[in-house]
């Protein structure tokens, strides 16, 4: 295995941050959506779009042969971290893992009978929680049973990834692993410093970590990704870099670098964080900056608001030719364009409708066992919803918007229909975010940590409150 040489990254290293830009953190710094999905998913209050949905696409999807991404959510997790804003059970109990199996058959035998069998599923996701809680025959039995009601594929070309826990996944269960059709590895490695670690109660040493990367580099999976959080209690400059230096020594292919949002109303796991820990708006930018700055001079790409990948990643192909797609997994190649979400709290985006599943466990198998779908909640995209999905995704991708290829698609003249939103770009024009030409709309360098803030000028529903009601707490931008 080739890995790039360490960088010389010293607590002396200059921040690469201009005062200006650090002013800028303070100015757009406010809460706003991921956009892994437009709308966002508290947008999704429609407890009539489940049945409109299944009405409509019973016939119509078993006929497909289309491409078809699926994503399984195996929520159960042995330890909490504090920082954590997933729908996850934490529990130490095994049975929890086998009551959760024997409803999650249900479920893909009830949406394998609607969408059919015959759809290639050229993309497979396991998140959480945790996936790896689950014992190795429960694996195996998962993979068994979807390959019983879903077209698996065995070639090169599919993706299908697995998140791991470093410390609950040994050798075996790594080459079970691969030895069940996962060609991808993703690692939550967050943070190499101890007291960061014991400050979010997740602590995995640096020698876990890199035994598992090597095991994982000697089984020969296509591609091993490590998950790092920014914005954690204790961290600095001094203390990212050499989390950095770590990471740049095991050179996982792709690094996805997420900005943690406090939220302890929200989440209350994080309320075991002191808030005063923190590093501030601005140091988050310059420990954003560190990141961005260190992982490109080491030879990564930066993808997207948060990706880095090596340059001969598919992911940087993707970029390059414009077939990059963000969704709730993140950053993917667009293999397919539905998303089918199985298990609790899961999002499905088929066609034009976003489905969720019941959160609660209590709700996902009292469904499950009537002999109904679990899905609780969705959302049928409208035309103009889909006009702005395309211009929030174009920005979250490509850093651009091709005015022309939009007026095209959409029969529409941008300058007429977005005056408004033009007029709300000027700020963020003088301030160098972004560029406005005839037949482009560009995010800048100096833009790109406001990405969010700047999709957030086409997002129609950010004032609205949802139609059940419920406020909607989105994380700080910056
Ligand atoms: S961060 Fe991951 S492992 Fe930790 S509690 Fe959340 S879902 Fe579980």
């Amino acid at each position: 295995m080739k890995t790039n040489p360490p960088e010389a990254i010293t607590p002396d290293t200059p921040p690469p941050v201009a005062d200006a830009a650090l002013g800028l953190a303070a100015k757009y710094a406010r809460p706003g959506p991921r956009y892994t999905s437009y709308p966002t998913a508290p947008h999704f209050a429609d407890e009539t779009a489940p049945k409109r949905y299944l009405r409509d696409s019973a016939v119509a999807r078993q006929l497909s042969t289309n491409p078809l991404s699926l994503y399984v959510h195996l929520p159960f997790c042995a330890d909490i971290c504090y920082y954590c804003a997933c729908n996850k059970v934490v529990t130490r109990n095994r049975d929890a893992a086998r009551e959760y199996l024997f409803y999650l058959e249900k479920e893909i035998e009830l949406q394998s009978a609607l969408v059919g069998n015959k759809r290639p599923i050229t993309q497979l996701h396991w998140g959480g929680g945790t996936p790896t809680f689950l014992e190795d025959a429960e694996l195996t039995r998962l993979m068994h049973i979807l390959a019983t009601h879903f077209r698996l594929l065995a070639d090169d070309h599919r993706e299908y990834s697995i998140e791991v826990d470093p410390r609950t996944v040994g050798n075996d269960t790594l080459a079970l692993l691969k030895g069940i059709g996962f060609n991808r590895i993703s690692m939550g490695v967050q943070d190499f410093d101890p007291r960061v670690q014991a400050s979010v109660n997740r602590v995995q040493q640096y020698d876990m970590v890199a035994e598992l990367t090597a095991n994982v580099r000697a089984l020969r999976f296509k591609s091993l990704g490590f998950d790092l959080i920014y914005g954690l209690p204790h961290q600095t400059m001094a203390s990212v870099s050499e989390t950095l230096r770590k990471v740049v020594t095991l050179a996982p292919d792709r690094i996805a670098c997420y900005s943690y949002a406090h939220l302890p109303h929200r989440f209350s796991s994080q309320r075991a964080i002191d808030r005063l820990t923190l590093p501030s708006a601005d140091n988050k930018l310059r420990l954003h900056e560190l990141i961005s700055d260190t992982l490109q001079r080491n030879g990564y790409v930066h993808i997207g608001m948060d990706h880095y990948v090596k340059p001969d990643d598919e992911l940087a192909l993707a970029q390059n030719e414009g077939r990059l797609q963000r969704n709730f997994q993140g950053y993917s190649r667009q293999l397919a364009f539905d998303t089918l979400g199985i298990g609790a709290s899961a999002i499905s985006h088929m066609g034009d409708d976003y489905l969720q599943n019941a959160t609660q466990l209590e709700e996902y198998y009292a469904r499950l066992r009537a002999g109904e779908f679990p899905i609780q909640r969705g959302y049928r995209m409208s035309w103009e919803d889909k006009l702005r999905y395309h211009i929030i995704m174009s920005l979250a991708c490509h850093m651009r918007l091709d005015i022309n290829e939009l007026e095209d698609q959409f029969a529409v003249r941008f300058g007429d229909h977005f005056g408004q939103q033009i007029a709300a770009l000027g700020e963020m024009i003088a301030d160098e975010l972004v560029e406005l030409r005839d037949d482009l709309l560009l995010i800048t360098g100096k833009g790109r940590p406001f990405i969010r803030n700047i999709c957030m000028v086409f997002d129609a529903y950010l004032e609205a409150p949802p139609t059940n009601g419920n406020a909607v707490i989105y994380s700080a931008t910056i």
